[in-house]
């Protein structure tokens, strides 16, 4: 498998676009820290989601901790770097593994905060045995052996060496994911929600669903920041296999509304232009229709996922090379559309 396909699956960002703008950084021994704002962190580098760090007067406000306890350990860690302060919340953007499995690193001390779909979602669809856990744990097998056999083939020292610690990141990853235990918010809210932190406002602001049926966008007024979670990570194509594909792009649409300049998304880099989220939103409208039409014409939602071309978006995606999407989001598409006929 190659590395972007594994990055995909654990939201490692592998390469910033050229044009992304540069921040200050804090490099900890895991997570890289970029300050965007007067004590706001966009941290990326560990295993799953990039995390937002709010250090407020007293205290610190976490936006999702990634996979594995062992990388939230780490973030932690490396964040007494950019403060002394103790983390006394951490919101969870959506229930998906790669922002909440960190969840368990925190005592009940700390608030975990999430939308009321998110504790509902962990405590009763069985995480560990669905997607997009299921896919990420049973890749893991054969992405070791390919990486084994690249280490072993490859002649050029510095690109060995390259492989060699891609291989060993992969199975520290294998081994940490054992110790995976979901945890569910012990707060929740169900359309938004207001956290004074000393003289920090943070909005947490439920705009409709989309990525999946609760998802959380934790909003800064003062700041006029927005952390978008996987609703939307600006010039990357977000996974689909829980989506809610009409809601998804009105809920965008909400989310344009919001008085902000600086937007950080649950992976990928930085964004300003709320023109990428248009261009988002017509993605999300033509692989709909591009689907739903196959599925018309009764092909198959895995014959669908290969056929379906989407390159008139790769201007904007450069992760789109050639035709075809994938699978589990267009296998959501079918599933979404049979529900909506049953109504
Ligand atoms: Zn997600």
């Amino acid at each position: 498998m190659k590395l972007s396909a594994i990055a995909a699956i654990f939201g490692i960002t592998v390469s910033a676009a050229l044009t992304a703008e540069t921040f200050p950084v804090t490099q900890g021994k895991v997570y890289k820290f970029e300050k965007v704002g007067e004590g706001i962190y966009y941290a990326t580098g560990g295993t799953g989601s990039n995390n937002v760090v709010i250090v407020n007067d007293q205290d610190v406000v976490l936006v999702d901790d990634g996979t594995t306890p062992a990388t939230a350990r780490a973030l932690l860690q490396d964040m007494r770097l950019i403060t002394s302060k103790p983390v006394r919340t951490v919101v969870n953007t959506h229930f998906h593994y790669d922002h909440t499995d960190g969840n368990s690193v925190f005592g009940p001390e700390v608030q975990i905060i999430a939308h009321e779909y998110l504790r509902n979602a962990i405590l009763n669809f069985d995480v560990l045995h669905r997607e997009p856990f299921k896919t990420a744990q049973s890749a893991l097998p054969g992405q070791i052996e390919s990486l084994r056999k690249q280490v072993a083939e490859e002649k050029d020292a510095t690109k060995k060496a390259a492989l060699d610690k891609q291989l060993r990141d992969t199975e520290a990853v294998r081994e940490q994911m054992k110790e995976v235990k979901p945890v569910p918010p012990n707060v929740t809210y169900s359309s938004r929600m207001t956290l004074h932190k000393g003289s920090r406002e943070i909005q947490l602001l439920f705009l409709g669903r989309g990525h999946t049926g609760g998802d959380t966008f934790v909003y800064l007024p003062k700041e006029k920041i927005v952390c978008t979670g996987d609703e939307e990570e600006g010039a990357r194509i977000a996974y689909m296999g829980d989506a809610f594909f009409d809601e998804w792009i009105a809920t965008l649409e909400e989310l344009k509304k919001l008085d902000f300049t600086l937007a950080l998304g649950g992976h990928g880099t930085p964004f300003r232009d709320k023109g990428i989220i248009t261009a988002f939103q017509s993605y999300l409208r033509d692989i709909v229709d591009q689907v739903s039409r196959l599925r018309k014409q009764g092909v198959s939602a895995d014959e669908a996922a290969k056929r379906v071309d989407l390159r008139a978006h790769a201007k904007d995606f450069s992760q789109i090379q050639a035709p075809g999407a994938e699978i589990r989001g267009v296998r959501r598409i079918y599933a979404w559309l049979d529900e909506r006929e049953k109504r």
